[in-house]
């Protein structure tokens, strides 16, 4: 039996994985939905940044994005048209030398917008809620304080939280990992995000426009985001600076059909988990291989979820290591707690 620990879209992701791979398993839920998967935008897109660079895992992370993204006939992953402005003419000069890849992903629509090919987004809300009903019989509602309260690990015995006992325990709890005695150590950092709700109220939107911010369709709402700031967990997870910076770019952003200051609906804000190589850390406590930790995802969430939770389920049915870049050993490593296997070379 495992404890999954945590409510939004990575627990969600693994509860719906344990589901159908028959794995025995509650899912402990503090209830809260101030969290980064309840204000993500889902979007699945092969390049980022201001160098459109292009992810190098993306086939593989959008193959099972495609297949994890349903429930019984249902898809919540739709392909999403995706336009980005570009910011200065070297960011066309570099685009137009560059690469395969950018030559697979990129087409120039206008001399300065150019579309982002093969990009998806998923309604990620309706789809936890919709995994949340299939689980409601496994799930354990408990505060985080309660949670640690209840909580008891002493060696060689199966852990115990209130009246259960688990063989394992997988820590999938977003930023509350910064406070998780087990792996609060690990080289997580929070980046907060920050993003505004408008009405959508006549324009329609039904693709992502990208400049400096981007828009896109939300749950039958526009969405406009969002920041990106690395600060302490500590600190407010919403500001005025923010918000006026978002309201800024309103205009930019709709060209000539702007919503008016009224249609907007809510400043919402949330923290991501981040790590020092945008890949995430998943894997076993170094001391305690009951203990798990799958977390940071950072701003890429939604589109490797599904595939690190498939590594996840199979690590656990059958040993299958987690792939090195996003193992926690790699961590481990960097912090000086165990050395670098050597590497041997192959003989002809
Ligand atoms: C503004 C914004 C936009 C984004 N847009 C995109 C995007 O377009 N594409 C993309 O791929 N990714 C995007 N992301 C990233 C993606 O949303 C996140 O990587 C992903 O949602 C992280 O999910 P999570 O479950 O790890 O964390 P969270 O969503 O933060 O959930 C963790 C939850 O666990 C709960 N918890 C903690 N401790 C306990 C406990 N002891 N017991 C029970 N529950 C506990 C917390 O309260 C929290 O609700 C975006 C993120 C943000 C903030």
């Amino acid at each position: 039996m495992i404890a999954i620990v945590g409510n939004g879209l990575a627990a969600i992701s693994l509860a719906k994985s344990f589901l159908e791979n028959k794995i025995d398993f509650h899912l402990y839920d503090d209830c809260n939905k101030n969290n980064a998967s309840s204000i993500s935008s889902g979007i699945v897109n092969p390049v980022s940044g201001r160098n459109f660079v292009v992810n190098p895992y993306y086939d593989v992370f959008l193959e099972a994005a495609l297949n994890f993204y349903r429930i019984e006939d249902q898809p919540y992953i739709e392909p999403i048209k995706v336009y980005r402005k570009l910011a200065h003419d070297f960011q066309a000069a570099h685009l137009s030398e560059n690469t395969f890849d950018n030559q697979r992903f990129i087409r120039f629509k206008t001399k300065d917008i150019i579309e982002i090919l093969g990009c998806y987004q998923i309604r990620v809300n309706p789809f936890i809620e919709a995994i949340k009903q299939t689980i409601n019989q496994r799930v354990i509602t408990l505060k985080i304080e309660d949670f640690w309260q209840s909580i008891q690990i002493s060696p060689h015995t199966t852990i115990q939280i209130g009246d259960y006992r688990y063989d394992k325990v997988i820590f999938a709890e977003g930023i509350a990992v910064l406070n998780n005695p087990y792996f609060k150590d690990l080289l997580y950092n929070a980046n907060r995000g920050e993003i505004l709700l408008l009405e959508d109220k006549g324009q329609n939107l039904d693709h992502v426009y990208h400049h400096g911010k981007f828009i896109c369709p939300y749950e039958a709402k526009i969405w406009l985001g969002s920041s990106f700031d690395k600060v302490s967990a500590t600190t407010k997870v919403k500001t005025k600076e923010n918000y006026d910076l978002l309201v800024q770019h309103i205009d930019q952003l709709f060209l000539n059909n702007s919503p008016p200051k009224e249609h907007i609906i809510g400043h919402f804000g949330a923290f991501r988990t981040t790590t020092w190589d945008r890949m995430p850390i998943i894997g076993s406590h170094l001391s305690d291989k009951r203990l798990w930790v799958f977390n940071g995802f950072g701003a890429k969430g939604t589109s490797m979820i599904p595939y690190f939770t498939s590594q996840l389920t199979q690590a656990l049915i059958s040993d299958k290591p987690i792939d090195s870049y996003a193992s926690i050993e790699r961590c481990y490593i960097k912090l000086g707690k165990i050395t670098k296997p050597p590497k041997f070379k192959k003989r002809n």
